[in-house]
């Protein structure tokens, strides 16, 4: 679809580069997005007049346009392939001419002194890049499941400029001295993100759209959250299971009894058989990893044995443990 630039700007065709410029800037403050967000017609608008004037500033553009006229300009214009239209997605469009015409700024003033990067809200826009970041969680937090809270960087609107990059100075624009041009300043967020139970060490978690923002109207990339388990004190975990090294004391071994061993959410008694061994192993049905929502039903808790022997035998007690060797002998090597 072509486009007649003078009909689009409202100007005939005697009219002098000042009224061209002048008619652009009334009609492309009245349609700029940033002023109509949102609004898709209000964009397309923009984007018309943006293209009018591409052709009309441009004396060369301007007079191959009037000598070949509306078709022809479109079909064989400039280097024979046609009247390249402005690219609005890439930024290889002159917004920064644009930009200082609309604000009142003449053409090669401050311009060159900073860069253009601002997101228009055009359609087509490219999708925020992903970001990581890593969640320390402790053993029983990645088990059980919790919400965090994550303190982000995040990219602002400048205050000091309003996100425009640029400040009003005599007349004319400069460079916003707190963003240097940038409209965007380094702020803090924070986040808050519930943690499922389960999670494993080096497991991402994706949080959709809360990575970098898209550029142009592109939707936000997302967070991965790279989880790092920290070790526990206790417990280790293999799959859905858990295992613990409990230490229980010669005589409960000897003569049996129920011990008190942590488990993750508390304690628990564990029954121990007479005469059982160190090294042995004991299930504790269901007080491993907890169910959750992938993961129908909880794992086991697995004991394992370490007994204890007292350090220190008095004279009595050492009499006791002979007397013990010779009526109840243990197998040796
Ligand atoms: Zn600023």
């Amino acid at each position: 679809m072509s486009l007649d630039p003078y009909k689009t700007l409202g100007v005939d065709k005697k009219a002098k580069p000042e009224d061209i410029k002048k008619a652009y800037r009334k009609l492309a403050r009245k349609y700029h997005p940033d002023l109509n967000p949102g609004d898709k017609a209000a964009e397309n608008k923009f984007k018309e007049l943006s293209e009018a004037y591409d052709i009309l500033s441009d004396s060369a553009k301007k007079s191959e346009y009037d000598n070949l006229g509306e078709d022809a300009f479109y079909q064989r214009g400039f280097g024979g392939s046609g009247y390249q239209r402005p690219n609005f997605e890439s930024g290889e469009f002159a917004w920064a001419d644009l930009f200082n015409d609309i604000l009142g700024g003449g053409r090669g003033s401050k311009k060159s002194s900073f860069s253009f990067n601002r997101g228009f809200s055009f359609g087509g826009g490219k999708k925020g890049e992903n970001r990581e970041h890593t969640l320390s969680l402790d053993f029983r937090t990645a088990l059980v499941g919790s919400e965090v809270t994550l303190d982000l960087d995040v990219q602002e609107p400048c205050s000091r400029c309003g996100g425009q990059g640029v400040l009003s100075s005599g007349g004319g624009v400069k460079a916003c001295s707190v963003c240097l041009g940038r409209g965007q300043v380094t702020g803090r967020q924070t986040l808050k993100t519930f943690i499922p139970a389960g999670v494993k060490d080096g497991q991402s978690i994706r949080l959709k759209g809360k990575g970098w923002p898209g550029e142009n109207g592109g939707e936000a990339g997302d967070l991965l959250l790279k989880v790092s388990v920290v070790p526990d004190e206790f417990f280790t975990r293999q799959g859905d299971d858990l295992r613990l090294e409990a230490p229980i004391s010669l005589y409960d071994c000897l003569l049996g009894g129920t011990v008190e061993i942590p488990t993750l959410t508390g304690r628990a008694n564990l029954k121990i058989k007479p005469g059982t061994q160190n090294g042995q192993t004991m299930r504790l049905k269901g007080h491993g990893v907890p169910a959750s929502g992938s993961q129908k039903k909880a794992g086991d808790l697995y004991v394992t044995v370490k007994v204890t022997l007292p350090e220190k035998l008095s004279v009595e007690a050492q009499a006791l443990v002979k007397q013990l060797a010779q009526v109840a002998p243990a197998s040796r090597v």
